[in-house]
């Protein structure tokens, strides 16, 4: 554990379950002895964040998967951060009537994944690069807008595994920091999640060592493009098969500072497990 604040363990749930499957797994999470000393972010479908939030312990966070550029409107099927001001035309006497109520509104405008009591959003996971064709422009300024509406951020960066074998993964995640960097202005809401898209899904999970030395040249780069602070502050997690079995060797690499999981936070019992595997 390097970076500053709490061990960090995200659940990603992904495009996955039923509301009676969901009550279960939140009825075991719910149960669970969970180490104190962990942020805990679990990240359901959109369609079950309300069900999770009026039913998961509060010691729990909740996450979105994905948001919307910028202020919502017609963009059929996206989720965006914030409502779009009040927008009905209103009449004269109407308009003086509610004018004060109005303005309200306006600055108070509900935001759709904060109004359902989301504070973190996961961006730029692999899935939506090279499934849904988000490039790094697209994800920074997302991140950017997200930050912008008080949404904490989950900054997904990782290589493929040609681009391993080719010995671009340092290039690869650079240049995908570098496209959060070109957008954010500030980085204290910002876990980075390095997840290698080999490792995502595939139960072959990165070795200590090779999470451990993406982890230090992400620290780095932070520190030469970004500043000495962020670099020591930011947490960097890692993602891609982590599991019950494997979470405790890599959690003990300095720069490891809590994890992505995918498959196994659908295990309640087995989430728990990586939760307290920090020493
Ligand atoms: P996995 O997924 O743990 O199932 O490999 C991780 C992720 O996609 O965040």
């Amino acid at each position: 554990m390097a970076g500053s604040g709490k061990f960090f363990v995200g659940g990603n749930w992904k495009c996955n379950g039923t509301k009676d499957s969901i009550s279960k797994l939140v009825a075991d999470l719910n149960s669970a002895a969970l180490e104190n000393d962990v942020d805990i972010v679990v990240a359901p479908p959109f369609i079950y964040i309300d069900q999770v939030k009026s039913s998961l312990v509060d010691r729990i966070d909740i996450s979105a998967q994905n948001s919307w550029i910028g202020k919502g409107g017609a963009f059929t099927g996206e989720i965006r951060n914030r409502a779009p001001a009040y927008q009905t035309p209103l009449d004269g006497l109407r308009q003086r009537q509610i004018k004060d109520q109005l303005k309200t509104w306006l600055v108070h405008g509900a935001e759709q994944l904060i109004d359902i009591g989301c504070k973190w959003v996961i961006l730029g996971h692999s899935e939506r690069r090279h499934i849904i064709g988000e490039d790094d422009q697209f994800i920074g300024k997302k991140a950017a807008y997200a930050l912008s509406q008080n949404l904490k951020v989950i900054a997904c960066i990782g290589e493929k595994l040609d681009e391993r074998e080719a010995g671009k993964t340092f290039d690869v995640c650079f240049q995908q920091l570098k496209g959060f960097a070109d957008y954010v202005t500030s980085w204290e809401n910002i876990v980075i999640a390095y997840e290698p898209v080999w490792a995502i899904g595939t139960g072959k999970v990165a070795s200590p060592e090779q999470a451990q030395e993406v982890h230090a040249a992400i620290r780095d780069w932070l520190k030469k493009s970004v500043s000495t602070e962020v670099a020591s502050e930011t947490r960097i997690i890692y993602g891609g098969s982590v599991s019950g079995s494997n979470s405790a060797d890599l959690a003990k690499k300095e720069d490891i500072d809590g994890f992505l999981v995918g498959g196994a936070s659908l295990k309640g019992p087995e989430f728990a497990t990586i939760v307290n595997s920090v020493t």
